[in-house]
């Protein structure tokens, strides 16, 4: 028997509903093939995300009640730069209402058109704020981590080599910030080693480059160096923290993931006169500096959240969990990225739908099949989120990676939940070849999944 036991016990229950086979075809149709559309109350098992979907715990409820609404100085915010300084070692904070909001801070200050911005793989919401002011989000990571049946501990690495080009291409100059992003999350989840992160930095350094963290699955990086790095297999993992941070200049961070909040994100760095001028922009955009844009209980629910996802024993049961479902469908037959990432499970499209050509979105097509089939909802992280339309040639580009994102929100499921999403994901695979593909009808100009709407086409 190899299950993850869960460190915790049920205080608090939400019913959930499986809505029958009819009202799902309804509610795909109704919804444009796009899975973000449809109501969450007609969802049976959500894992679109594990950004802003985790339990509390009692310790942070009760934090909740201890919220301080003071406009300026409220005590959950020295609560929270206290922790996050014992934690991480950044004497600065920025507390803003999610992680994008951080990101456009900060790159609203640090980058004008023509820079380039190199980071392993940038997420989603990071490219578009990159992108956004007119510079170039550059991905570097290990050529390992482009492969999702590449097995390797570390494919969320950097790849210095590249890096190095780019700075020789480019210059020092251009390139106002070099980001790593843990755990590589559009890579598959996949961690940073120690190791790489020391190198980086050194490149940095030589070059007087500031190093960024985008931080969002900070503590389950650190675990995975534990258990994957043989130098740390005996460093409590609140060390391994602080040493990851030591590193860098600074991070940004989206509090919905490692942070066990539903709303929150911050920036906390060393540099007082950056710091300075951030603090503009936060109080135009989201607010006096010490609220940012949050409620002085969220900021409470966040301090507490950061201590509660540095238990061991949280971290071991959190990566068994993800690695649980992973094994099911391993075990069934089902192409998936290896090694299985922390938070979440990536299905390998490419190789489990092979008949539908991206150009038809066969992710997205995999998120209506999971839907269809068990009122499941995950996400595609491929062609539709991805493929881009060279301006020059007017030539389609499609990512390299075409995925399907299980993600696994923090403490909320069970190991029953986890075993029925593989049970319909093998029903799915026995009938593969009867999936269609699809077409786009309505896209946005920028993070086009989000609100796409498609049609299902013959293939
Ligand atoms: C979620 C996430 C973000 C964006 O944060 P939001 O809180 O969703 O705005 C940025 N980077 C990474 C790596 C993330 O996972």
């Amino acid at each position: 028997m190899n299950l993850p036991l869960e460190p915790f016990r049920i205080k608090t229950v939400e019913p959930i509903h499986l809505v029958d086979r009819q009202t799902r075809e309804k509610l795909i149709r109704e919804a444009g093939f796009n899975v973000f559309r449809i109501p969450a109350e007609s969802i049976f098992i959500d894992l679109l995300t594990d950004s802003g979907t985790s339990a509390m715990s009692d310790y942070q409820w009760a934090g909740i009640m201890m919220g301080d609404e003071s406009y300026a100085g409220s005590r959950n915010f020295y609560h929270l730069q206290e922790t996050v300084k014992q934690i991480m070692g950044f004497e600065f904070l920025l507390p803003t209402h999610q992680g994008r909001a951080a990101e456009n801070i900060l790159f609203s200050t640090v980058l004008k058109k023509g820079d380039v911005v190199p980071n392993n793989i940038h997420f989603d919401t990071t490219r578009a704020n990159v992108e956004y002011i007119g510079a170039t989000a550059l991905d570097c990571v290990i050529d390992e981590g482009l492969h999702p049946e590449v097995e390797h501990p570390f494919k969320g690495n950097m790849d210095a080599e590249k890096l190095n080009a780019a700075i020789r291409k480019y210059g020092a100059e251009q390139i106002p910030l070099v980001s790593v992003t843990l755990t590589n999350n559009s890579g598959g989840g996949q961690p940073v080693s120690m190791e790489n992160i020391r190198q980086i930095s050194r490149i940095c350094r030589e070059h007087s480059i500031p190093f960024f963290f985008d931080a969002a699955r900070f503590a389950e990086n650190a675990y995975f160096i534990k258990l994957r790095e043989k130098e740390f297999q005996n460093t409590p993992v609140k060390e391994i923290v602080r040493e990851m941070f030591s590193y860098a200049d600074g991070c940004w961070v989206s509090a919905k993931k490692d942070g066990l909040v539903n709303i929150g994100g911050f920036i906390a760095l060393k540099d007082e006169a950056l710091f300075q001028k951030l603090q503009n922009l936060l109080i135009l955009r989201e607010g006096f500096p010490t609220y940012g844009g949050l409620a002085g209980r969220d900021l409470e629910a966040l301090a507490r959240g950061l201590q509660d996802v540095l238990q061991e024993e949280y971290l071991h049961y959190r990566i068994e969990h993800t690695a649980y479902l992973g094994n099911l469908l391993i075990d069934a037959g089902i192409p998936i990225v290896k090694p299985i990432g922390g938070h979440a499970v990536y299905i390998d499209v490419k190789k489990f739908l092979p008949n539908i050509p991206q150009s038809m979105f066969p992710g997205q097509a995999l998120t209506v099949a999971l839907y269809r089939e068990g009122g499941i909802r995950g996400v595609e992280i491929g062609s539709l989120m991805f493929a881009a339309k060279d301006p020059q040639t007017g030539e389609w580009h499609y990512p390299e990676l075409e995925l399907v994102r299980l993600a696994i929100p923090r403490r909320v499921y069970t190991v029953s939940h986890l075993t029925y999403v593989a049970e319909i994901l093998s029903a799915i695979a026995k009938n593969r070849n009867q999936l269609k593909g699809l077409r786009l009808v309505y896209e946005p100009p920028f993070l086009r999944h989000f609100t796409a709407i498609l049609k299902e086409v013959e293939l």
